[in-house]
């Protein structure tokens, strides 16, 4: 038996975590799911969005799912399970089930991973005001001579690569793609930056990734700056196997490819550090939909998927990828992003349904 901690965080986040946690339960697999007070509720409650028990059962569990931030309370459940735990890894598949609703003409075979460096670069966010930057550094200057005195009044963000950061990501980078390789994918890892402007910061991240991949022999590697890489994954999404991407590269793109596979209701995420990993759909809280019982919960289920494999629950994470492909072929019970009328449940019961 295994311990998941679900928290459904916030908005659709609730209603797409609610729906995995049944069908999961009601697949009878070996999971014992605890859903303990999180987010703006428990900031009423325990007053703390996050209290030490949670953060206990979290560490203590053998998986975590999460759905979606969206107020500061529901941010600060981010806040502690990807940066304070130092996720530093978001996995993103990008894969195309027939039945899907991509709007691409030839969406078949797309199967591929954003790879997100997810501790640095722009986020989570270091800023300040000009004036600051201004009296610390008064000469810092741009590549045509402009120095921050001569703006005006206004706020700046610190982007930083550490040579740690970008080491880890790139060896972690590479084990990915030659696992995947050993599965029969191409074995090609793309790396994307934006080295030809941010030569400093964006370049250290590329020579140390460039470094990296000499030590993986077996891989083909090549680099694109982000403006290509975006063109490139609408273009040529079949090409790619493992686009590894700087932080705020990566989420931009990640939401790209995955409106190119069928849309954000169907990507799901996981985010490894060292020794901590949890798991969490692509989206956000959706405050558009949210209350209406018609987000599509398949970003989650295959979420959920992911964990099973984290959790060595490999049958059971096969089975329930099978029987949401089995759902997709189907085209009967999808919900209204993927042009079908079904609410969050009829899908995921739909899935119950065909792992049967
Ligand atoms: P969003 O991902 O919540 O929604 C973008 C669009 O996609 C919306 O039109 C929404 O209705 C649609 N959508 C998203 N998930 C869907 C699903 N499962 N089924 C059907 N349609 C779906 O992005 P947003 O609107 O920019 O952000 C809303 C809030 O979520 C913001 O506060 C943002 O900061 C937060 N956010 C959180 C995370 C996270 O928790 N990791 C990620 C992204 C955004």
């Amino acid at each position: 038996m295994k311990t998941v901690v679900a928290l459904g965080g916030e908005g659709i986040g609730i209603e797409v975590v609610e729906a995995t946690c049944e069908l999961l339960t009601a697949a009878g697999f070996p999971l014992k799911i605890l859903t303990p007070p999180h987010g703006e509720s428990s900031q009423r409650t325990h007053g703390s969005p996050l209290p030490d028990e949670t953060k206990r059962l979290c560490g203590e569990a053998d998986g975590v799912l999460f759905g979606a931030a969206g107020s500061p309370a529901s941010s600060a459940v981010v806040s502690y399970l990807r940066w304070q735990q130092d996720a530093y890894a978001g996995v993103r598949p990008v894969k195309y089930y027939r039945g899907a609703a991509s709007p691409l003409a030839n969406p078949d075979g797309i199967d591929f991973i954003v790879l997100r460096e997810n501790s640095e670069g722009l986020y989570p966010g270091r800023e300040g005001d000009l004036a600051e930057l201004r009296r610390v550094m008064p000469d810092l200057s741009d590549r045509t001579g402009r120095r921050v005195a001569d703006y005006g009044e206004g706020r700046f963000a610190v982007k930083l690569v550490t040579r740690k950061g970008a080491e880890r990501i790139a060896r972690f980078a590479c084990e990915l793609t030659r696992k995947r390789k050993a599965r029969g994918h191409a074995g090609k890892l793309t790396c994307v930056t934006k080295s030809n402007v941010l030569r400093l910061s964006d370049g250290l991240f590329r020579e140390i990734v460039e470094g990296v991949v000499k030590s993986y022999p077996e891989l083909t590697y090549e680099h694109f700056h982000v403006d290509d890489a975006a063109r490139r994954v609408l273009r040529f999404p079949q090409s790619m196997d493992v686009v590894l991407c700087m932080n705020l590269y990566g989420d931009v793109l990640s939401d790209l490819a995955a409106e190119a596979a069928g849309g954000l209701g169907m990507a799901p995420s996981g985010c490894f550090g060292d020794r901590w990993a949890y798991f969490e759909s692509v989206h956000g809280s959706a405050p558009d939909i949210a209350g209406r019982s018609i987000a599509n919960p398949t970003a989650t289920i295959l979420s959920s998927v992911m964990m099973l494999w984290h959790m060595g629950l490999d049958a059971e994470a096969r089975r329930l990828e099978a029987a949401v492909a089995r759902v997709y072929a189907d085209s009967k019970h999808l919900t209204r992003d993927q042009g079908g009328t079904a609410t969050t449940r009829e899908l995921s019961r739909a899935v119950l349904d065909a792992l049967r």
